[in-house]
């Protein structure tokens, strides 16, 4: 699922997708004609194995995403800086597409670089 950078106003665009038992849904914003806020929820089951000692586990997804995208190289200019949140992660897009399933794959890969255990070695 993608959109076209352009296309996105300011009333938003809602989008919603799935990848297994994780569904990712939110809504894209314009912020300014080169800047994009994306509010999403990730939520769902995530199969993955105990960083200790690698027993297989289910992680529940359960997360709020904020971030900003740029239509192009991402560089702060005065006029952004009343939107801009020094807290909010900006991904750069250089096709003039917002490609939501690279986001979610990213967003998922993120998740999972986190230390994760199961419940025995998390008990220790
Ligand atoms: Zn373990």
């Amino acid at each position: 699922m993608e959109i076209a950078f352009k296309k996105v106003n300011k009333e938003g665009f809602d989008f919603s997708l799935t990848c297994g038992k994780i569904n990712f849904f939110g809504k894209v914003y314009q912020k300014s004609p080169i800047l994009v806020l994306l509010k999403a929820k990730l939520e769902g089951e995530l199969e993955h194995k105990c960083d200790r000692c690698a027993e297989d586990i289910c992680l529940i997804v359960d997360e709020q995403i904020e971030m900003l995208i740029s239509d192009g190289a991402y560089k702060t200019t005065k006029t952004d800086k009343f939107i801009i949140q020094d807290t909010l992660a900006v991904i750069e897009v250089y096709d003039g597409l917002i490609n939501f399933n690279e986001i979610l794959q990213s967003e998922i890969e993120l998740y999972k670089s986190d230390y994760h255990y199961c419940t025995t070695c998390e008990s220790q």
